[in-house]
């Protein structure tokens, strides 16, 4: 089975419509929701991994798009800048999916797993040098 983490911006034009309802419908997917920001008659913001077969998912996604939702994908998005970061462990303590960690104590090396992140935020916030970056539209 086919999974993956996205990000769907919905403009307060469509923000009622049930277009994630549609596509697991129509295309036999599930959904888990990660992150939920939806303000009444302004857009609305929902990360969400997708579940399904790749086919269903391409035309989920395409469904989605066609119908005026923006989709960003979070694997993708979440970025180190490995030249500024030194390990000095602030985002592991505040990241909430373990996508930050330390696995080797010798070495205190923080590790970076994007398939686990679900573009929160808090580790941009938090590095001391700016070294976590996700793109405007988080
Ligand atoms: S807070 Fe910044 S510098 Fe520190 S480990 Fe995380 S990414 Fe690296
Ligand atoms: S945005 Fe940063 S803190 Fe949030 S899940 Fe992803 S890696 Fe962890």
């Amino acid at each position: 089975m086919f999974s993956k983490k996205v990000v769907l911006r919905f403009p307060k034009e469509i923000a009622d419509k049930p277009l994630v309802s549609d596509i697991c419908k129509k295309y036999d997917l599930t959904f888990n929701i990660m992150r939920a920001n939806i303000f009444p008659r302004r857009e609305g913001i929902l990360t969400l991994e997708i579940i399904g077969s790749k086919e269903d998912f391409s035309k989920g996604i395409d469904y989605l798009k066609e119908n005026g939702v923006s989709i960003s994908f979070v694997e993708e998005s979440i970025q180190r800048d490995e030249e500024k970061c030194y390990h000095c462990g602030f985002c592991v303590a505040v990241c909430p999916t373990e996508a930050l960690t330390i696995e080797d104590r010798k070495t205190m090396r923080v590790e970076l797993y994007k398939d686990r992140c679900i573009a929160c935020g808090y580790c941009v916030k938090v590095c001391p040098v700016k070294a976590m970056s996700l793109p405007d539209e988080f």
